[in-house]
């Protein structure tokens, strides 16, 4: 069914780089034996998943939706993919972003836009918008995301779906193309918050093989599938419900908090403005780790070669200008500037004190609040081609999930109603390091 769904909406929407529908009916058989033969039994068996571009899968096109990788195949499988095959997923392929998740709307792919299921006149989001509109327009039931700044759970509330970014060294980022490494997680998109848990269960681990992973207490997270929340304590920043927040998505936040306190929580509103520091660090830093990380993209380890090169400067040259797209170079040209000699206290070293106050400002704000509860993104979905334009408002709207990736915290998009013109809208449940259960107690209790 999901293949067949795939096959209609595509032409339209666009989100996969990779549909598998060969591999896909195999991997349903052989699961479909082990489950005959009683040896798989979780709730993940067999049904059919996506995964984002940037996440390796062995054998299989990862791209990033770059045309510097367009016909890389990595050599093995990422963490997070082995732990859900290990469940019985079917991955059905992989979704377009933007090019190595830098963008907010999945435009800025060598294949194209994703567009938004609930009117393909608009963007789905980004940076895993294939991720969220192929579980919103049903191409698949669930779906991996990776999150640096926002790219699981913005997407997921522009296209109407459940998305968690878990705390960082939650998921092992083993087999994940590095973007900010010390910022990214990958995370479940789903279609309700008791699939959210299942997935995020399935597939956090900790991994010898990614040294910033680390032991969970427990990884029990469907346990906190209950809709007690009598007491809870939840903080609505004013900084978050201000200005440059659109007042129909302001106003499904207040209703959806109403409806939280209704069912036991205790609201109250409190300062966090060091938040509007989060953007200027947030890019100073993430770009810095993605120029490097973007180094080894040279044209001789992987992917695309420039043709007809003479001698190897005139082979990189070719190849990384031909290869990475317009973004992509304004990152690394960004990065390598605040990293340079005579810049780097003044930017770089400037960015990572920003982080730190920032996870100060949190760690106090959760001496008060079980958790923190706030739009997900100031707008709903943009129309197409209009946030290119001018990068820097794109950048503005990152405001209000970039601060939880610097803290490294979890944070959690879950649909709240639409805006008039029937596009979604989402809130963001914001939990301190490892308290991913508070965040799936309220979310289920909302829902
Ligand atoms: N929009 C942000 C950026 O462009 C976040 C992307 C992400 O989380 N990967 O960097």
């Amino acid at each position: 069914a999901v293949l067949a769904q795939a096959r209609a909406v595509e032409p339209e929407i666009n989100s996969y780089v990779t549909l598998d529908e060969e591999g896909a009916l195999a991997q349903a058989e052989a699961v479909q034996e082990k489950i005959d033969r009683g040896e798989l039994k979780g709730p993940l068996a067999g049904v059919p998943a996506a995964v984002k571009d940037n996440i390796s899968i062995e054998g299989q096109l990862t791209t990033c939706s770059s045309r510097i990788l367009s016909n890389y195949r990595p050599t093995f499988t990422a963490e997070a993919v082995k732990n859900l095959q290990r469940e019985g997923a079917v991955v059905v392929g992989k979704t377009n972003m933007d090019e190595f998740a830098m963008g907010s709307t999945t435009e800025t792919s060598c294949f194209g836009p994703t567009k938004n299921p609930h009117n393909l006149l608009y963007v789905p989001g980004g940076s895993s918008g294939g991720s969220c509109a192929a579980v919103a327009a049903q191409e698949c039931w669930y779906a991996l995301g990776s999150d640096t700044g926002g790219s699981i759970r913005q997407p997921s509330s522009f296209c109407g779906v459940v998305g968690l970014k878990p705390t960082y060294g939650t998921v092992s980022r083993y087999g994940l193309i590095a973007y900010g490494s010390s910022l990214d997680q990958i995370g479940p998109v789903a279609k309700d918050v008791a699939d959210c848990a299942a997935i995020l269960e399935a597939v956090a681990s900790r991994d010898e093989k990614d040294s910033t992973s680390v032991e969970r207490q427990d990884y029990d997270f469907t346990s906190a599938l209950e809709r007690d929340i009598k007491g809870m304590k939840i903080g609505i920043p004013r900084d978050y419900m201000g200005e440059g927040l659109d007042s129909e998505v302001a106003d499904a936040i207040w209703r959806a908090a109403r409806v939280l306190e209704e069912r036991g929580a205790v609201l109250e509103e409190f300062d966090l403005s060091l938040v509007k520091y989060a953007i200027p660090a947030y890019y100073v830093i993430a770009s810095a780790e993605a120029s490097s990380n973007l180094e080894r993209f040279d044209g001789v380890k992987y992917g695309y070669r420039g043709a007809d090169c003479e001698g190897l400067h005139s082979m990189y040259k070719k190849t990384r200008s031909e290869g990475f797209g317009a973004e992509v170079k304004r990152r690394i040209m960004l990065g390598s500037f605040v990293l340079s000699s005579g810049y780097y206290d003044a930017y770089y070293l400037k960015a990572l004190r920003t982080k730190a106050l920032i996870k100060q400002a949190f760690d106090k704000a959760f001496e008060t609040y079980d958790l923190i509860l706030g739009p997900t993104a100031p707008t709903t979905a943009p129309k197409l081609g209009k946030s290119l334009q001018d990068p820097l408002k794109m950048y503005l709207g990152d405001i209000y999930t970039i601060s939880v990736n610097l803290a490294g915290l979890p944070g959690m998009s879950v649909p709240v109603g639409k805006d008039s013109r029937g596009l979604p809208i989402g809130m963001q449940l914001i939990g301190n390091s490892f308290q991913e259960k508070k965040l799936i107690r309220a979310a289920y209790a909302y829902e």
